[in-house]
């Protein structure tokens, strides 16, 4: 059994959550403790009161546990990255990878602590300094997704940290082996008592517990759109900063003078690697007459090669879907795609020697922008194409959506990606590269209905983890 965090005592739960493998439902990861709203109180009391301290610590404090942590995740690369793919799903490599990122964010945060801006200004009046500093916010609630167990966690806890916050943690109930193994290390790198608090269990008791805390000054979330509004909105009545991170409808479109190979590889990469399950993944491929046969043919050809298995097993491109209620949600909107297209290639449930959670691929051709599949966020290995007749209207139907997170174009023609660089009103630009993959060291975040308050990562964070203070002085 693993222990929720709460004041630096590994505490038991109300009750329990077990996690299971989804490539292999066979596997029992381990039970987790679930909190109850009164522990999750104590966590953000404890929080609290370690606040009075941790906000007064030194840059060099903070760096040193946040390098620490770093250094110690990156060192167990290795054994995070296959828990987090036992638990999640997504294959290996892609785990290993996971494990690597969130490495990188602790050791990049921890120089983040070492470079807290402040500035000085010359007063409007005489004799008068005026200085400007940034302070922490406070307590700090974090609720996190499932689907990147470490990665999440790691860039929402490493600049909460960095700024002088403490942090109560509630990771997904499906995944959360990954944020108490970040725990354990933040434990070992030397965590002072109460600073990070883990209490984990479902949204709808440990969630809505830090949701509803006056304790609690700001919170971060990433996850569907409902919950993350219904959050936003609660927490704007109780005065509280908030942050959420949402879906994505992203675009990718393929001009004419793209590079096919190019083209095709990001598609893939984009729509169905990590089972889809990005909320930068692209789902809408739009791609202009001249190539469209092309570009269908050879992503038929590549999508038949894609081995589905298995996520811990050697030569897999793509794991299991996280669990069975996903699983229905992908098959629903298959069934939506098909009875919209006409067309549906791939999409069908696999059989492997274990039983877990394995979808083909799914893509559907011919489809228009305004058909359901189109419009919202499906979540897993399913996406469809667009035939368009040029760039103009490449670029109407690449914006014509509520969502804004990832948007990418491949072609060759420097006016064509300038442009749409320009013109996209997604918050991350891609030029001949898939709409998912991101650097740890700059901001993330979109427009329209996939975000809500200021950017995480990079020195961005800063916006959300710390409140500025405007200090006047006048030498008498
Ligand atoms: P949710 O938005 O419900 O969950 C995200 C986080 O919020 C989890 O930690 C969850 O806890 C917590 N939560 C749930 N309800 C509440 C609440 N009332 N108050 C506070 N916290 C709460 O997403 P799901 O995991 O249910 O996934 C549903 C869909 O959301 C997916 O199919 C996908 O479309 C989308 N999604 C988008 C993501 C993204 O990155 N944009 C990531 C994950 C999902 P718990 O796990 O215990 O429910």
């Amino acid at each position: 059994m693993k222990k929720n965090l709460i004041g630096g005592n590994w505490v038991e739960g109300a009750s329990a959550t077990k996690n299971i493998n989804p490539s292999d439902i066979s596997d029992t990861i381990d039970e987790f403790a679930a909190a109850d709203a009164a522990q999750v109180n104590q966590a953000i009391d404890a929080a609290a009161e370690a606040g009075k301290t941790w906000a007064h610590s030194t840059p060099q404090q903070r760096f040193d546990l946040l390098d620490k942590a770093g250094e110690l995740i990156l060192a167990r690369r290795q054994e995070l990255g296959t828990l987090l793919s036992r638990e999640e799903g997504k294959v290996l490599a892609e785990g290993i990878g996971e494990a690597t990122r969130a490495g990188h964010i602790f050791k990049f945060m921890a120089g983040e602590a070492l470079r807290i801006e402040g500035e000085a200004r010359a007063s409007a009046r005489p004799g008068i300094e005026t200085y400007i500093t940034r302070e922490p916010v406070g307590v700090v609630g974090l609720i996190t997704p499932w689907n990147f167990p470490i990665a999440i966690p790691a860039w929402k806890i490493a600049p909460a940290l960095a700024h002088g916050n403490t942090v109560v943690v509630k990771p997904a109930d499906l995944v959360p082996a990954s944020t108490h193994a970040i725990a354990e290390i933040l434990v070992e790198a030397g965590l002072p008592a109460g600073v990070l608090n883990l209490t984990m269990g479902p949204g709808r008791v440990v969630g809505e517990a830090l949701v509803n805390s006056p304790k609690v000054k700001a919170i971060s979330f990433t996850g569907s759109v409902g919950t993350g509004m219904s959050i936003a909105q609660k927490a704007v009545a109780s005065g509280k900063k908030v942050q959420t991170e949402m879906g994505g409808k992203n675009p990718l479109i393929v001009l004419d003078d793209a590079d096919l190979e190019n083209a095709v590889n990001s598609a893939l990469n984009g729509a169905f690697f990590s089972t889809g399950q990005r909320c930068t993944a692209c789902s809408r491929l739009i791609v202009t007459a001249g190539i469209y046969d092309k570009f269908v043919a050879r992503m038929k050809e590549k999508m038949a090669a894609l081995k589905i298995g298995h996520a811990l097993e050697a030569g897999i491109d793509i794991g299991p879907v996280v669990d069975q209620k996903q699983l229905d949600q992908d098959l629903k909107y298959i069934e939506i795609g098909q009875k919209e297209s006409g067309s549906l290639v791939g999409g069908g449930l696999v059989e492997r020697p274990t039983k877990g959670f394995f979808l083909a691929p799914a893509l559907f051709t011919d489809t228009t922008n305004q058909m359901q599949i189109n419009r919202e966020e499906v979540f897993g290995p399913v996406a469809s194409i667009i035939r368009v007749k040029d760039y103009e209207e490449a670029l109407a139907v690449a914006n014509d959506t509520e969502f804004g997170l990832s948007a990418g174009i491949c072609t060759s023609s420097l006016k064509y990606a300038t442009h749409f660089r320009r013109h996209s009103q997604a918050g991350m630009v891609m030029v001949n590269l898939s709409t998912a993959g991101v650097d740890y060291h700059v901001p993330f975040g979109g427009t329209k209905g996939s975000s809500y308050g200021s950017r995480e990562q990079g020195r961005y964070a800063q916006e959300f983890y710390s409140t500025v203070k405007t200090a006047y002085s006048y030498a008498l």
